[in-house]
């Protein structure tokens, strides 16, 4: 799961999907957060 973050009016929405409108201004730029869950990967 992701968070999107709207540009224009900064709201969080909770979407899977990378194609996502704002449902409150309609903006489609988001930025995307890190989720609340710390992936620890161990990388050699
Ligand atoms: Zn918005």
């Amino acid at each position: 799961m992701a968070t999107f973050k709207c540009l224009k009016c900064r709201t969080v929405i909770d979407e899977t999907e990378e194609r996502v409108r704002c449902p409150f201004c309609g903006y489609r730029i988001f930025v995307k957060m890190r989720p609340t869950v710390i992936k620890r990967v161990q990388a050699r």
